[in-house]
């Protein structure tokens, strides 16, 4: 469905230079998607392509008349893929369009984003293994992972009215926490406050409702991939989650990137789906051919910090993680498509489905202090003195993502940041 076309071309280059630079995000293979506008201006958010060091107003160009990033996710694969030609023949070196689509151009470096599309519902799945199997340890040392886990892709509904873009600050939560030793809760700021490095899975051509999406025909109804982070108040949780699950601690904020990297730029990124000979079978409906060839998305994730000393100091941010979404991913994105629709749930354009904490299963891979710290036990000793179990105010964090293979060109996510403010 998403195949390897001349979009993909490593030889392909665009007249736009900054998007042949080796190490760019976003070379002329990659295109994702976003809504722009000039910084501090009041204008309404636009539909970019995000392009070497430029966005391309795409309206401006004329392959599309509307602003309105949810009918463009509503289209079928073939016209997505037709406009991806398009916008990439458009780019390319020696084309017709250079003078007129020049004019289409914005640099990042002029723009302010939003959440790029309208998200009416906000699933969050809890798929990375790794780290189901470390937290686990940490409430049930005997009994880590639930009987469920390796049959069932573990989900809850979050919220999305406070889905943030990268950049925009976080303030730490009030909520209730039960101290160790004490027996009353009380109300107060978060002192465990954490992040979780996820990938976000955006939906594209929703389904009526009790029409399931087999998992053959589930990439049909993605659209793409940005980076998530989702904040979590691990105090809070700790004393709520029980019987119903998460609820104030996670839902004060989770942070997006601003940009959508379509499944169509990642067909170059795709792996087998498997698993272990003793592990138990997917069920027929979440097993498929297509899903076993092809169903895991190569990506490599990196967490950063910076906290307010070393950004006074001018000290670049230093990395806490670094993994790989195919070591931790248990169930793929369509399997998670193809599960949340078969009771008859029905998914629209724009919804987002968390993919849970990627933590790979090497050291140094945990996607969240939870587990980097043990639990808030072991200290993170930062290169200039300071140390860190959970996040202090002023912290920020950077989530990146990008793929790369031999003969493919490199293509990035961007990033998701967040400060933290007291
Ligand atoms: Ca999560």
């Amino acid at each position: 469905m998403y195949e390897i076309d001349a979009t993909h071309d490593p030889k392909r280059k665009s007249w736009v230079e900054s998007a042949n630079a080796a190490g760019t995000d976003f070379p002329i293979q990659n295109l994702p998607f976003g809504r722009f506008r000039l910084s501090g201006s009041r204008d309404a958010f636009r539909i970019g392509v995000a392009v070497g060091d430029q966005v391309l107003d795409l309206r401006a160009t004329g392959l599309i008349d509307t602003d309105d990033m949810n009918a463009l996710m509503n289209a079928v694969p073939a016209e997505r893929v037709q406009l991806r030609r398009k916008i990439s023949e458009g780019l390319t070196a020696q084309s017709a369009k250079q003078a007129t689509w020049q004019k289409a151009l914005v640099p990042q470096s002029a723009c302010e984003y939003t959440v790029p599309c309208r998200i009416g519902d906000y699933t969050d799945f809890y798929t990375g293994i790794h780290h189901a199997t470390t937290v686990g340890k940490l409430f049930r040392p005997d009994n880590p992972l639930m009987p469920n886990y390796k049959w069932v892709p573990i989900g809850y509904h979050g919220r999305a009215s406070s889905l943030v873009v990268s950049g925009t600050t976080v303030k730490r939560p009030n909520g209730q926490t039960l101290a160790p030793d004490a027996k009353a809760p009380e109300l107060g700021p978060s002192k465990r406050l954490d992040y979780e490095l996820e990938l976000g899975y955006y939906i594209g051509q929703g389904n009526a409702q009790g029409s399931p999406i087999s998992i053959d025909n589930a990439e049909a109804h993605l659209f793409g991939v940005g980076l998530f982070n989702d904040w979590s108040a691990r105090d809070l949780q700790a004393w709520e989650y029980q019987p119903l699950g998460p609820f104030l601690a996670k839902n004060f904020s989770s942070t997006v990137a601003p940009w959508i990297v379509t499944m169509e730029a990642l067909a170059p990124f795709r792996s087998p789906f498997t698993r272990a000979k003793d592990d138990p079978q997917p069920l027929p409906y979440l097993d498929g051919q297509r899903n076993r060839e092809q169903g895991q998305l190569d990506i490599l994730l990196e967490v950063l910090i910076q906290t307010a000393r070393m950004r006074e100091a001018g000290e670049a941010p230093i990395r806490l993680t670094h993994g790989s979404a195919l070591d931790a991913a248990y169930w793929t994105a369509a399997q998670l498509v193809t599960h949340h629709t078969v009771n008859g749930c029905n998914l629209q354009a724009g919804d987002l489905l968390g993919s849970g904490t990627l933590s790979g299963s090497t050291e140094g891979s945990a996607g969240s202090l939870l587990e980097l710290t043990s639990g808030g036990k072991i200290p993170i000793h930062l290169p200039n003195g300071e140390t860190r179990t959970f996040l202090q105010d002023g912290d920020t964090l950077i989530l990146r993502g990008w793929c790369e293979r031999d003969g493919v060109v490199r293509i990035g996510l961007g990033e998701a940041a967040g400060t933290i403010l007291g």
